[in-house]
């Protein structure tokens, strides 16, 4: 049985619903071999973050060279970084590797508003990490930082979409999910050929929605080492965390986590 390999470089969640956790049980659910490689610990619960520990950089230039010396990985995810210093020795150490699809899913704030990106990182991520970006995934706050556009209208995420490409990056997912003023959930891709269009599925209401951008990034990530097309991997994880935000568990007494196996 051939089975592809994906690796995912981020933060653990003890809580299990997002960052590492979330990835591995995604690739694990669409079939896909997850490697990781950890940058932070982090303690956490359905409430918030509680605490978090990096990983010294070496070791996590240590694990990312020890998968992919040794696998034939097909696609790269990058969620949790932390540091300026993680981001930029991970990005000279992926451009020392033949180019694997990568899929750089933005994360700076978890939901509960603690920091999961420190601020002297963000200048790092747009100049070491989005120009090796296959495609880039970030939610509205996110690329209002990233931009420092104010995104509102339709024409917004065009416009910061663009500035994406701009910076480097192949392709963008825009994701809505933050929206206030729209009633379905509508995300935009746009990619550095011309391609675009929009991916829309109907609003949930609910609270269980803890990991929702990690398990995305992930399905994405895996439908890519699987060989599927840009638009295709965007269309198929779409569809994935919408089952998945459908599905959400009540566990904990907060925010419980996407799911999309029980
Ligand atoms: N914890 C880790 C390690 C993460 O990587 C992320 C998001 O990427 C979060 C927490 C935040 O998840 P949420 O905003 O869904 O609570």
């Amino acid at each position: 049985m051939t089975v592809q390999v994906a690796l995912t470089i981020a933060g653990s969640d003890s809580g299990g619903g997002a960052g590492i956790q979330a990835d591995l049980k995604t690739f694990q659910e669409l079939g896909v071999f997850g490697t990781s490689a950890l940058t932070a610990v982090t303690a956490q619960n359905t409430h918030g973050v509680h605490g978090v520990y990096p990983i010294q950089t070496d070791g996590v230039i240590t694990q990312i060279r020890a998968v992919l010396d040794d696998f034939d990985v097909k696609a790269c995810k990058t969620g949790m970084l932390f540091s300026a210093d993680i981001i930029t020795e991970v990005a000279a150490l992926l451009k020392e590797y033949p180019p694997i699809p990568l899929v750089i899913d933005p994360v700076m704030i978890a939901k509960g508003g603690q920091s999961l990106l420190q601020q002297q990182a963000i200048q790092a991520l747009k100049e070491h990490l989005l120009p090796l970006a296959t495609i880039v995934t970030p939610n509205i706050p996110e690329a209002e930082v990233l931009t420092g556009m104010k995104i509102q209208t339709d024409e917004d995420i065009q416009q910061a979409a663009t500035a994406f490409i701009k910076m480097g990056a192949k392709a963008v997912v825009m994701k809505g999910g933050h929206r206030s003023d729209v009633l379905d959930a509508k995300d935009y891709y746009a990619d550095a050929e011309g391609q675009s269009f929009t991916v829309t599925a109907p609003w949930i209401q609910t609270k269980d929605t803890h990991g929702t951008g990690c398990t995305f990034a992930a399905a994405l990530t895996s439908f890519l080492a699987k060989g599927c097309s840009l638009p295709d991997a965007v269309a198929e994880a779409k569809q994935f965390i919408q089952a998945a935000i459908e599905n959400g568990l009540k566990i904990g007494s907060g925010h419980g986590p996407t799911n999309h196996w029980a």
